[in-house]
């Protein structure tokens, strides 16, 4: 496996809108790979193929609900969840929304608070390019819909209600992608 490089922005690509994936062939598999082994090197929980400069319509997400919590002694470690999203498409979401802080690998030094949907339901297809359903919620919805947004080259700063690098400012800081 080969680590790819992430592009930063102002990198044009990641302004356009992704490309439909339609092959499923080695190659897909090798580059889904490549950019898992590259979402846990940054590390990230989230990876969308236009931050390795590629225009296609591919995330991929691995995160453990509650990683992000204290755990207490004996505790058993939250199991990691990996997702292969292709062509993905929201086709539910709550009628809730949260707010959180999401900063991204391709917008070094700067975090924002965003409102996110709480719940959604995903269309997509997996890596063999099957059709699936896939319900999230809590902050794995909220990584979702960071990367489906990268694959229309949407970014969390169009979204935030405000922006900061932060380490002006004491806030706890909440890496995605
Ligand atoms: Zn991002």
């Amino acid at each position: 496996m080969t680590l790819r490089q992430i592009v930063h922005l102002p990198e044009p690509i990641l302004r356009k809108k992704a490309k439909p994936v339609t092959k499923f062939d080695k190659d897909l598999q090798t580059l889904i790979d490549d950019m898992i082994e590259t979402m846990r090197e940054a590390p990230g929980v989230g990876l969308a193929a236009p931050q390795i400069n590629l225009p296609m319509q591919l995330a991929v997400v691995e995160y453990a609900e509650g990683e992000d919590e204290e755990l207490e002694e004996g505790a058993p470690e939250p199991k990691k969840k990996l997702y292969v999203l292709i062509n993905p498409e929201i086709i539910k979401v709550s009628e809730e929304k949260v707010m959180g802080i999401e900063g991204c690998l391709s917008i070094p030094g700067l975090v924002g608070e965003v409102e996110r949907y709480e719940a959604i339901q995903v269309k997509a297809l997996n890596r063999h390019g099957a059709p699936v359903k896939i319900k999230v919620d809590g902050w794995m919805a909220r990584i979702f819909q960071h990367e489906i947004d990268h694959l229309n080259g949407e970014l969390f700063t169009d979204k935030a209600v405000r922006v900061w690098k932060p380490s002006e400012e004491q806030d706890e800081e909440t890496p995605l992608d």
